[in-house]
């Protein structure tokens, strides 16, 4: 299974992506982790993006497909992969279906998770931090049991900056502009498999499933 998720952010990717790649033994990919890897390894790529980031520009392009190009050689890809967080433009997307057509492994399927901007608004503005273990809890859908206290650590729980309405608004319009087109590309591909974001994580996960059959 090689498979890629797309959706807005909010839309609870990463815990489906993690879902799924168990349940189809395959590595979730994701680009967050791929700059870890090389940042930590001082690889040549690790280190070209840090001097993008050193100077607060955006790492660009050429050198996350080089990233990401390099990932999918690693043995643990022979069975598939779940891509998550790329490609985030047509760009990444063109060079991504080149990279696979030449390694003869094209992508099987682009499954999208879709949710209204009301909804992912209410979503990520309630959404609270543990400041100690890092565990997220929700003021409406998953409240700790004392308001801003972690129900895991008692640690204190807060409103991360990502998440303050304003830069939602911002982060869905990126999403918008760059991102969403790549659902037509994927559509015109005959690769494209749209699911509802809503309801409970094990019903999104049967849907998911569902979906890729
Ligand atoms: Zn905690």
């Amino acid at each position: 299974m090689r498979l890629l998720l797309v959706g807005p952010p909010g839309a609870g990717k990463g815990t489906q992506a993690q879902f799924l790649a168990a349940h189809y033994s395959i590595p979730h990919i994701s680009t967050g982790d791929i700059f870890r890897a090389n940042l930590k390894a001082g690889t040549e790529l690790g280190n070209q993006a840090k001097s993008f980031m050193d100077r607060g520009e955006l790492v660009p392009d050429s050198v996350t497909n080089d990233m990401v190009k390099d990932r999918l050689t690693h043995d643990d890809v022979a069975n598939g992969f779940l891509l998550d967080g790329y490609p985030r433009n047509i760009d990444q997307a063109d060079f991504l279906k080149n990279v696979l057509e030449k390694a003869g492994t094209p992508l099987d399927a682009a499954l999208e998770f879709k949710l209204e901007n009301a909804e992912i608004i209410a979503r990520l503005s309630g959404r609270r931090v543990c400041r100690g273990c890092g565990e997220n809890s929700h003021i409406i859908f998953n409240p700790s049991k004392v308001a801003g206290v972690c129900d895991a650590c008692g640690g204190e729980l807060y409103h991360r900056k990502d998440d303050d309405a304003e830069v939602i608004a911002h982060r869905l319009d990126v999403y918008a502009e760059q991102t969403e087109p790549i659902i037509d590309y994927y559509r015109s591909a005959g690769l494209l498999r749209t699911i509802s974001a809503i309801g409970e994580v094990s019903e999104i996960a049967a849907r998911a499933i569902a979906a890729l059959k």
